[in-house]
């Protein structure tokens, strides 16, 4: 393509944008101090994301008024940075990203961004297209989180922990973390007891209120999945079991301070808990065999208590 380099020719390109049905910018990067200055933005675009050039006059606040969360726009930033970096040596230079982007009437949607690397419209001079793919995103994403999550108590299932923990396996391989990961497993105990003495509502209302002590017991890091009918897995990166107890006993103890109560009936719920941290090299089965065997093994001495790696602590302990 040839080059715009005269007003007239760029003035006509810009309004032939207008007629496009994808929301585009125009930027002129500034290799010097990465503020590449924003030129253009279609109507398309005004229309859909909202901002006027005037709302973001160069690069950088686009960025920051399209990705508020300070942690997804350095996330954005990185991937973007990754993707040119993959493309130096190739024959393509076209970069693409799927990026969720605040826009000016304060809504997230998603967008698939691309732009080419090598300017084709002039020196320096980069389009940038801004693909809806709201729909199908928020579908995707809603499909996802039914697939991983328990419809009785909405935490993470079984399947999806399982997951994280795949992850958590690799951030240890890689050596992105010092300290392992911990593992608890609790499960509710005479479980069988309050649904046969309340019936089965009173017991899914059980793990429930379980569950919800626990989400609002643990730190946003952690995570906490349904892993059979009343029994739970946390996963806590980079936490030794030392620290993972302080956890549990705050678990426990709110449980044992909880008011359970069903049809004017007040009555108490107990868990035993079992804590293992994960040893590098091993297979994740292998640490949740242990955390098993832990559990089981609070199970035997008489319930409500927690084992961390075979030692026993009584309540109150
Ligand atoms: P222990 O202290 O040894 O764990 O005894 P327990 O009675 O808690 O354990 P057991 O495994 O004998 O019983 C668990 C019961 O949980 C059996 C099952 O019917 C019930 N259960 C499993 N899933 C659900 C559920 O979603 N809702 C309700 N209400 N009950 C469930
Ligand atoms: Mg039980
Ligand atoms: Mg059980």
């Amino acid at each position: 393509m040839q080059m715009l380099i005269t007003k007239n020719e760029q003035t006509l390109f810009f309004k032939t944008l207008d007629f496009l049905p994808t929301p585009a910018l125009i930027v002129r990067e500034d290799k010097c101090n990465h503020r590449g200055r924003i030129l253009f933005v279609n109507k398309a675009f005004i229309k859909t994301i909202g901002y006027q050039v005037a709302d973001i006059p160069d690069h950088l606040s686009f960025v920051s008024k399209a990705y508020p969360d300070i942690n997804y726009r350095h996330e954005m930033t990185n991937r973007w940075l990754d993707r040119t970096t993959q493309l130096v040596n190739r024959e393509s230079s076209l970069v693409q990203l799927c990026s969720k982007i605040y826009c000016k009437d304060k809504q997230f949607r998603w967008f698939d961004v691309r732009t080419e690397l090598k300017s084709t419209i002039g020196k320096g001079v980069v389009i940038v297209l801004f693909n809806s793919v709201d729909k199908t995103k928020t579908e995707a994403l809603q499909y996802a989180k039914l697939a991983s999550t328990d419809p009785l108590t909405k935490l993470a299932n079984r399947r999806y922990i399982q997951q994280l923990l795949q992850q958590e396996k690799s951030h240890q391989k890689y050596g992105h973390q010092t300290e392992p990961f911990s593992l608890i497993m609790a499960d509710i105990d005479l479980f069988k007891q309050i649904n046969d003495t309340y019936g089965h509502s009173c017991g899914d209302y059980v793990i429930e209120t379980v569950a919800k002590i626990m989400r609002q017991t643990i730190r946003k890091v952690d995570a906490v999945a349904r892993w059979g009918g009343e029994e739970y897995l946390l996963l806590l990166p980079q936490t030794s079991t030392v620290e993972a107890r302080i956890v549990v006993k705050k678990i426990m103890n709110r449980i044992h301070a909880y008011a359970f109560k069903w049809e004017a009936q007040r009555f108490n719920v107990t868990l035993t808990y079992g804590i293992t941290a994960y040893h590098t090299g091993e297979e994740t089965n292998e640490t949740i065999k242990r955390v098993d065997g832990c559990l089981y093994q609070g199970k035997e001495m008489g319930r409500d208590c927690i084992v961390s790696d075979g030692l026993l602590e009584a309540w109150g302990g």
